[in-house]
Parts: C-alpha cells; sequence; structure tokens
C-alpha cells in the first residue's frame, strides 16, 4: 500500500465503564497476576474453534493454514511478549467494539463487586465477566492487537494500540495471515513473563487443557552430529500444554487435581467443584460427558448475560461454548462438557432444538444430575446443605417449571425449619419422617429471613402440638410453592393461610367461644372493613390476634415482592383477622362489648388488635398517626392511674 493513500490512525475514547474496569484492574490487582496468560490463550483458542466451526460450511476462510496453534513469543530486547493464533480474527469494528466500546450488560454491577471482592477472588471476576483481554494491562503498560479477518484480504488487517487510559487507536494494516496477535510491552517489574521456565509454568497451571498446542521456540543445546562433545545451541518449537481432552479418556486413570484444573479453566471459578460427573453413555446415542456441580454460586450468575449450558463437541470440533439447550434453566450452574460423535457437524441451534439426539443427550444427562445431587445429599449431607445455599435458590425454579421431575426436585431441597436451630437444614424426608401421627400435612412458612419467621403469632399453634414448620426465606420460594402441592403423599400448606385443624378438646371450646364471641365479632367486623372477615383464631396461644391469607390467596410477603418489583402496586388483597379467644385482651373487649355495644373503645381497641396484627406479619400500617393516637390514649389512661 503506498503511503499517500495508507489510512491515518484513528483515536477513540473507551467506554466511560471500561474506563473504570481498567482503572481497577491495572490498579487493584496484585495477586494472580498471571491469569492475564491464560485469558489471552483461552481467546485464541476460541477464536480457532469459532474458525474451524465456521469453515465447516465455507472452507475459503482457512487459507490453507489448518495447522491449529497458539505461539507464544518471546522479544528480550524489546520486552515484548506476543501471544499469536491463526484463530478468525477481528475486523476493524469488531476490534473496536469487541475492545473498546461496547458495554455489556450487568457492567455497573460488575464494578460494585470487583471493588467489594477480596483480591484473591478479584482476577477470576474479571475471566467470568467477559472482560479477561484487559487483564493484559496488569502487565504490561502497552498492548498492540494485530488481527486480520479470516476471509478479508492482506491489507485489511487492523492494528489497535492502548495503554490502558483513557482511549486507543486503530489503522488499517496488512497482514499475511489471519488471526490475532497481541503483544504485550511488559511493565519494568514484570520481565519474568519473558522467561521460558515462568510461561512454562503458567501454561501448565492454567492453560494445560487448552485443546490447541500452545506452542514457543526455546534454545537448546544439543550434540553435534557426528562430533562427540560437541554442542551447539538449536532453536526448536516445543509444545507446553499437555493438550488432555479429559473427558475422552477414562475414568479410572484421572487424577482428582486434573479434574479439579480443569473445573478451573473451564469456569473461572477459584475453587474446586463440590462434585464431578464423568461417564460414557452407550446404547442408541453415544456420547460422553464431563459435568461438574460447583461449590459456590458462579459470579456470572448475579449479572445480566451468564453464559450457560455445557460445551458441545461433535467429533472433536467445538461447535458450541454454551449449550443452553442441552439443559433446563434450573441447572444452568452446571459447567462442564458434551462430546457426541453422532450429530451432524453442521448443527445449527435452530437443528438442534429439534433433533431427538439431544432430547435424549438432555434427559440422560439431567437424569445423572439428579444421582447425583441425591447421593450427596444422602451420603455428604453437610456439603450438600452448602451446595444449596449456594444454589439452590437456581435449582428450586425446577420446581415451578419442569413438571415431569418435579418430584425428584422437591425432594432434593432442603430447608431450615423452626424445630432446628438456626443454620441447620432439614431434608423433606427427615421432615416428613418426623410428623406425629396427628399431623396429616406438611406446614411451611415464607418470609424475608428467620429471624421474622421465629417470631410471628402463626407458630404458636405448632409449638404447642410439636409440629415442625419449614422456614422458606428465598424470594422464589413464593413462586415455587404456588405450584408444588405435595411429597409423598402429603400435602403443603402455608401456616398463615387458610384454617389450621382443631384437635378435639379445642373444638368442643370453640363452639362455646363461637357463642360467645358470636355479638362483638358481628360488631368489629362493621366497623374494620381493612380485612375481609373477622374470627376465632385456633392457631394462637400467646398474641391475641393476627392476619392471615385465604387458602389460594397471595401471602403479605408475595405482595410485598411484587411491590418491590415494582407490580401489583395498590393490589393488597384483604385478609382475615383472626382473634385468640383465650387471650385478656380479646375476652376484655368482648365484656366491654357486652355491657355497652356501642362504647366508642370497643372500635378503638378491635382496631388497635388489628393493627397490631399488620406489623406482626411484617407489613406497614395504612394510618400509624392513628395507630400512634390509639397507643397514646391508653397510655395516659394508665399514668393517670400512677
Ligand atoms: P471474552 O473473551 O470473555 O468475551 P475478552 O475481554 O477476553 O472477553 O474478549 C473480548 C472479545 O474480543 C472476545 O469476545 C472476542 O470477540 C474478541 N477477541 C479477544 N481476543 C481475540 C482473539 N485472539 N481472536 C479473535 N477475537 C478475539
Amino acid at each position: 500500500m503506498s503511503e499517500a493513500s495508507a489510512p491515518s490512525t484513528e483515536t477513540m475514547e473507551f467506554k466511560s465503564e471500561l474506563r473504570q474496569i481498567l482503572h481497577l484492574i491495572t490498579h487493584s490487582l496484585y495477586s494472580h497476576k498471571e491469569i492475564f496468560l491464560r485469558e489471552l490463550i483461552s481467546n485464541a483458542s476460541d477464536a480457532i474453534n469459532k474458525i474451524r466451526f465456521n469453515s465447516i460450511n465455507n472452507s475459503d476462510l482457512l487459507d490453507g493454514d489448518t495447522e491449529w496453534k497458539i505461539r507464544l513469543i518471546v522479544d528480550k530486547d524489546k520486552k515484548t511478549l506476543t501471544v499469536s493464533d491463526n484463530g478468525a480474527g477481528m475486523s476493524r469494528d469488531t476490534i473496536i467494539d469487541q475492545l473498546g466500546t461496547i458495554a455489556k450488560s450487568g457492567t455497573k454491577a460488575f464494578i460494585e463487586t470487583l471493588q467489594q471482592a477480596d483480591e484473591a477472588s478479584r482476577p477470576e471476576l474479571i475471566g467470568q465477566f467477559g472482560v479477561g483481554f484487559y487483564s493484559a494491562f496488569m502487565v504490561a503498560d502497552r498492548v498492540t492487537v494485530v488481527s486480520r479477518l479470516a476471509g478479508d484480504p492482506v491489507d485489511q488487517g487492523v492494528r489497535w494500540v492502548s495503554a490502558g487510559e483513557g482511549d486507543f487507536t486503530v489503522k488499517i494494516v496488512d497482514k499475511e495471515s489471519h488471526g490475532t496477535d497481541v503483544t504485550l510491552h511488559l511493565k519494568e517489574d514484570e520481565q519474568e513473563f519473558l522467561e521460558e521456565w515462568r510461561l512454562r509454568q503458567v501454561v501448565k497451571e492454567f492453560s494445560d487443557f487448552i485443546e490447541y498446542p500452545v506452542v514457543m521456540d526455546v534454545e537448546r543445546n544439543e550434540p553435534v552430529e557426528g562430533e562427540d562433545e560437541k554442542t551447539e545451541a538449536v532453536i526448536r518449537e516445543e509444545t507446553l500444554n499437555s493438550m488432555k481432552a479429559l473427558w475422552l479418556r477414562s475414568k479410572d486413570e484421572i487424577e482428582a487435581d486434573e479434574y479439579n484444573a480443569f473445573y478451573r479453566q473451564i469456569s473461572h471459578d477459584y475453587g474446586d467443584p463440590a462434585k464431578v460427573i464423568h461417564y460414557a453413555a452407550e446404547g442408541l446415542t453415544e456420547f460422553k460427558v464431563l459435568l461438574f456441580i460447583p461449590a459456590k454460586r458462579p459470579f456470572d450468575m448475579m449479572f445480566g448475560d451468564p453464559k450457560v449450558g455445557p460445551r458441545l463437541y461433535v467429533q472433536r470440533v467445538q461447535i458450541m461454548e454454551n449449550c443452553e439447550e442441552m439443559l433446563p434453566p434450573y441447572l444452568r450452574f452446571i459447567k462442564g462438557v458434551v462430546d457426541c460423535a453422532d450429530l451432524p457437524l453442521n448443527v445449527s441451534r435452530e437443528i438442534l432444538q429439534q433433533n431427538p439426539i439431544l432430547d435424549r443427550i438432555r434427559k440422560n444427562i439431567v437424569k445423572r444430575i439428579f444421582t447425583t445431587l441425591e447421593e450427596m445429599k444422602k451420603d455428604e449431607f453437610d456439603k450438600y446443605v452448602d451446595f444449596f445455599k449456594e444454589l439452590g435458590l437456581i435449582l428450586k425454579e425446577g420446581m415451578a417449571q419442569d413438571f415431569e421431575n418435579r418430584d425428584t426436585l422437591t425432594s432434593l431441597a432442603v430447608y431450615e425449619s423452626m424445630n432446628t436451630e438456626a443454620g441447620k437444614y432439614i431434608s423433606m424426608d427427615e421432615y416428613v419422617d418426623q410428623m406425629p401421627p396427628d399431623q396429616e400435612e406438611i406446614y411451611y412458612l415464607i418470609g424475608e429471613h428467620r429471624g421474622m419467621l421465629e417470631r410471628t403469632p402463626y407458630l404458636e399453634v405448632f409449638r404447642d402440638r410439636g409440629w415442625n414448620v419449614l422456614f422458606m426465606t428465598d424470594p422464589i420460594d413464593e413462586f415455587v410453592m404456588s405450584s408444588v402441592t405435595e411429597y409423598r403423599d402429603k400435602k403443603y400448606k402455608a401456616a398463615n393461610k387458610g384454617d389450621i385443624a382443631a384437635d378435639e378438646s379445642a373444638k368442643a371450646r370453640a363452639e362455646d367461644d363461637e357463642k360467645t364471641f358470636k355479638a362483638l365479632i358481628e360488631t368489629l367486623k362493621g366497623k374494620i372493613s381493612d380485612v375481609q372477615d373477622i374470627r376465632l383464631s385456633t392457631r394462637l396461644k400467646d398474641s391475641a390476634s393476627c392476619l392471615v391469607a385465604d387458602e389460594g390467596a397471595m401471602s403479605a410477603h408475595m405482595e410485598r415482592l411484587m411491590q418491590r418489583m415494582g407490580e401489583g402496586e395498590g393490589q393488597d388483597s384483604k385478609r382475615i383477622l383472626e382473634l385468640n379467644a383465650g387471650h385478656p385482651v380479646v375476652q376484655g373487649l368482648q365484656k366491654l362489648h357486652d355491657s355497652d355495644s356501642s362504647d366508642v373503645r370497643v372500635e378503638s381497641i378491635g382496631r388497635l388488635l388489628y393493627e397490631q396484627a399488620v406489623v406482626a406479619e411484617g407489613s406497614k400500617l395504612d394510618d400509624p398517626v392513628g395507630f400512634a393516637g390509639r397507643i397514646n390514649e391508653l397510655l395516659v389512661k394508665e399514668l393517670i392511674r400512677v
């Protein structure tokens, strides 16, 4: 290209959120700086996967270059390290978008999490959020990327340069081969990344399972042929990684460490997985599966755009990095690889969705995941509970979504309960096995947190009868429990909804009470229009009153959830006010009403009984000033007596 027509260098600004991320990366990450190499190698490997996949239907992309490899090139004089690939490459527009101007969804939340995260977990967060490229700036004060999109002409390469501060430049340049070279101009105190031993070590530790050779020229002294005892320096290209496709190997040959290292590589988790599932399915469809159940909720689950589903390989070619069709949404935390030679190589998402093979694989691996979870719950309960605390809220979605597997999913849920100490969980089987003979239903209570649930009046009757109540404190529980009806032939019942069946002695008492309190209740119904009904309670022992929802109605907790999400504003459904016939206040009120049903105190005390029930269920009072007035009136009387 002649000088005159050479396109000029353009300077562009990084998107502001990216500037913040860059600043954080370069100024706050001190430990594990070496992971920058893993990120660049993993991008290079993705780019090779991409060209292999794209070239299935378009072999012109290949330019004859199909010896897939990732090269590390060291220049000690210039103090540069280059990671070079012959993958799909990037066009000018892609490079501008991908390395500078496109903000991913959830960036704000990511920045906040990064700022709060402890230092050890920060580098992993960067990889998980998909800004791994920028980790190059932890060790480089300038990064140059030269790339050409496979299929573009040689003079349509692009050079991108940045010091990782406010801006970057791009320029159209010639590039002979397609693919990408990322060159790091290493900082003065990061020169160790020019050393062979250090690069070897980092590749071994973080990129050993990358399936393309990561190669480097190394200098060795080798004997000169024919001349004894004489050696000469020879440069040879060596492969630094073992490229082991773990899922293709037999289970007995694989050490736990190898599984863990592979898991860390594909998941960006810094800990070990809770469980490994590795098997080869034989029969109608043959496929190999290596899946991991994480022990911790992956950070990307908390941001806008999590990568969901295992990698899908067909005949050793990675067809999809994340095959979400492979698993139901409630198993989206599962990481790993599925390798099936029976699927067509050019399978697209559309074809895949209707493919009966996929359906078979999916059913098979879902079943395996369930059995693994069931075994873990049975044999390693504490570990299972730890897993469930992290990921149970996602797994539980399945109870509402997957009708076919509802029973299994219901049995996989574990909960805190009234009779277990705080932080301890109980399984559904334990709950049912411990039910006394006179208890027919599975009782649960949903709310924000245990502390609040423990103090509600709804538990009084259960304490009295020795029946346990499950505590459900995940926001998802309300939605889930509206579709789950029973477990082991026992019906679920919310402790704060509907009637609680009275026992025999209580029944006899209740009949008398009905008569005694009838007139009072009729009067109160006429005065307190905030509730749909007023009745005597079978669930209260110590408290004077409480509010309950109708059997099928929305609970107060659900209404609060909906309101927080901006839905159902002002949609308060009216509840039922229950009064405790054994409580002195309710008894006193009945006597007051009996002697003079028009006494104004009947209404104000009745209203106070309603208002204390509103507060007890954790809701807000409609008229807090009126409430304070009523309380003060009573206090004044009390004080006058003093
Ligand atoms: P992630 O790889 O998780 O998307 P990165 O910040 O590491 O996040 O990379 C951003 C994007 O830049 C990649 O998604 C890819 O489109 C592009 N990219 C990075 N490195 C390469 C490469 N070696 N070859 C082709 N594209 C690349």
